[in-house]
């Protein structure tokens, strides 16, 4: 059996940031489907060449190829000793319901689905400090646009599940970590 939540939030909203601070003091496993594909990328193998198309565009890999990405990640003995953290993953109602048959077979549990907001001007904000090649702003607008129609509806996935767990990021990173740990019950 093992353990972890979601964070789950707009681009720049500070999921990287909250899931990096969780695995330093909770040893946690941070799964960000984003540096995953990342990674893939710099290794130039095949997967990395077809996610590199969607993610210059600020589009969704397609579900299939993320889902058995990210299953196989939690797959792994790390993941079932010291539990896990989703950052980027599920972005779409078909991969959280991937994930729930998965949750059966793979023992996994959700203690929680932490969703983060902030204002419209704090995530440009965070966007434009970080810098990354798909924060240009043509990209960034069509990543809030794909977040608004694919990612929201996970959102009200969860939302009847009793495991969802929404967190103002409108803050300093330690305040919206203290919210998060508050609401995970820890
Ligand atoms: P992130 O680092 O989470 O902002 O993700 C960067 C990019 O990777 C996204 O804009 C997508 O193109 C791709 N990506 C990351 N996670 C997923 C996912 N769960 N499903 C589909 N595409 C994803």
């Amino acid at each position: 059996m093992s353990a972890g939540i979601i964070l789950i939030g707009p681009p720049g909203v500070g999921k990287g940031t909250q899931a990096q601070l969780l695995t330093e003091r909770r040893g946690l496993v941070h799964l960000s489907s984003g540096d995953i594909f990342r990674a893939e990328i710099a290794s130039q193998s095949d997967l990395g060449r077809l996610a590199k198309r969607y993610i210059d565009e600020g589009r969704l890999v397609p579900n299939g190829i993320t889902i058995e990405m990210m299953a196989k990640r939690l797959r792994t003995g790390e993941v079932r000793r010291n539990g896990f953290i989703l950052d980027g993953f599920p972005r779409t109602v078909r991969q959280a319901e991937a994930l729930d048959d998965d949750f059966g077979d793979l023992d996994l549990t959700l203690m929680g689905v932490v969703s983060l907001t902030a204002s419209d001007d704090t995530i440009l904000q965070r966007l434009a400090e970080r810098g990354r090649a798909d924060d240009d702003i043509e990209t960034v607008r069509r990543r809030l646009q794909v977040f608004r129609e694919e990612t929201a509806p996970v959102i009200e996935h969860y939302k009847g599940k009793g495991i969802y767990r929404p967190v103002n990021s409108d803050q300093t990173i330690e305040n919206v970590f203290s919210d998060i740990e508050e609401c995970l019950g820890q």
